[in-house]
């Protein structure tokens, strides 16, 4: 049939430029020891940045919660699928963000790519500017291009472009998109300046917090914990298929803003609300990300992350500079990246290769993600392994 080998050529052209990707089946649990395809893996590859994904208590919380609240939810929020769990878990992320945001009240969503399509088609429409950074993630992305406002992309990092667009705008609704941890390069939106001219400004600050929630600041209450702030401008959004080890994502803002969520977003309204027990496993969660084992995992990451960048030792490869969980060493083409992860995963490390689009072209990338999981032997392990296939490459 023409329509499906128009689709092979395609696929054809992408295996021409190093650009298939190809799914790996893992046959256990997300850990720094895994099988994978029937292989035994140490992995450096997943978010669960304070190895809580599949932590004992979070295991018995979760089964706890399907005694208790049955398995599926039935229904849409606004229908009746909206249980107990989920009204608790959500005052638990308001109280817990209390710090940081006014008057505050959280809603919680199936995932973080709902959480951002509804947070920015609720609230920028047609007239709207919405100011996005050029590194953003997909669902931000996404979400932009479903409120149809009009998208103004300013350069990484760059407060003072951002400030011109904004000074140039005469919109009557404002919005400032940006990751906090940028999720290929493991560095920080500068937040306090971006802050000031959104308050300057009369701007939303939407910050997706999806790589700093539970792991950046004190308490683990993230990015704007680690940078100290607290506006009425803020809208904030934490993943918790994360640091949390779970599934689904919150978003917390002012009261009044949350309530305009729950009439207006879309991806909030039709759609069937998560499983009642994820929730009642995320307050599980939130007791370890809010109390001393939260303290430790925190501290011992933050002490993997310092060793692995003193002992990796390279010469043509590029350690970015990055003081996050997420640390990428940049290769350039896709080709040489690829045959180094190859070479990697040959001697039993899984570090996943990143290529465009999803980074920019000539900066393929292997993508080291830590977790509070692994040890400090296989932090080193890892750091040996890439200084001799850099060396031999
Ligand atoms: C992972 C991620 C998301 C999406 O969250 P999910 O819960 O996985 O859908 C959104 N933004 C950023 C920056 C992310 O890294």
């Amino acid at each position: 049939m023409e329509l499906i080998a128009s689709l092979e050529r395609e696929l054809q052209q992408l295996d021409r430029q190093s650009l298939r990707r190809r799914l790996r089946v893992a046959e256990t649990p997300c850990a720094p020891r895994m099988k994978v395809d029937g292989r035994d893996m140490l992995a450096f590859c997943s978010n669960d940045y304070l190895g809580l994904a599949s932590h004992p208590l979070l295991i018995e919380a979760l089964q706890e919660g399907a005694s208790r609240y049955g398995v599926g939810s039935g229904a849409s929020h606004l229908i009746s699928g909206h249980s107990r769990a989920h009204a608790l878990l959500e005052e638990r992320f308001a109280d817990f963000l209390s710090p940081h945001i006014e008057s505050p009240r959280a809603l919680y969503f199936c995932t973080g790519y709902m959480a951002n399509l509804a947070v920015l088609s609720a609230l920028a429409g047609r007239d709207a500017d919405l100011f996005s950074e050029e590194l953003n993630h997909a669902s931000l992305i996404d979400g932009a291009r479903l409120s149809r406002s009009n998208l103004k992309v300013y350069p990484h990092g760059d407060a003072a472009a951002l400030e011109q667009l904004l000074k140039a705008s005469t919109a009557k609704t404002k919005l400032v998109v940006t990751d906090s941890v940028f999720s290929m390069d493991g560095d920080l939106a500068p937040l306090p300046e971006m802050l000031r001219l959104c308050e300057q400004y009369g701007a939303w600050l939407v910050v997706d917090d999806a790589h700093g929630f539970g792991v950046l600041g004190q308490n683990g209450r993230g990015a704007l914990e680690h940078f100290n702030l607290r506006s009425p401008y803020l809208v904030y959004m934490g993943t918790l298929g994360k640091a949390a080890g779970v599934g689904g994502a919150f978003v917390a803002a002012h009261s009044t803003v949350i309530e305009w969520l729950v009439q207006r977003a879309r991806p909030y309204i039709y759609t069937t609300a998560a499983a009642p027990a994820l929730a009642h496993a995320l307050m599980a969660s939130m007791d370890i990300i809010d109390g001393a084992e939260g303290a430790q995992r925190r501290s011992h990451l933050r002490a993997l992350i310092a060793q692995l960048r003193s002992e990796l030792n390279l010469q043509r490869w590029k350690l970015f500079p990055s003081d996050t969980a997420i640390q990428p060493v940049i290769i350039g083409t896709n080709e040489e990246a690829m045959r180094a992860g190859a070479a990697l995963y040959e001697q039993g490390f899984w570090v996943p290769g990143i290529r465009p689009p999803t980074v920019p072209a000539g900066t393929a990338r292997l993508r080291i993600t830590l977790s509070a999981s692994h040890t400090g032997q296989e932090v080193s392990q890892l750091a040996s392994a890439f200084n001799l296939l850099e060396a031999f490459a």
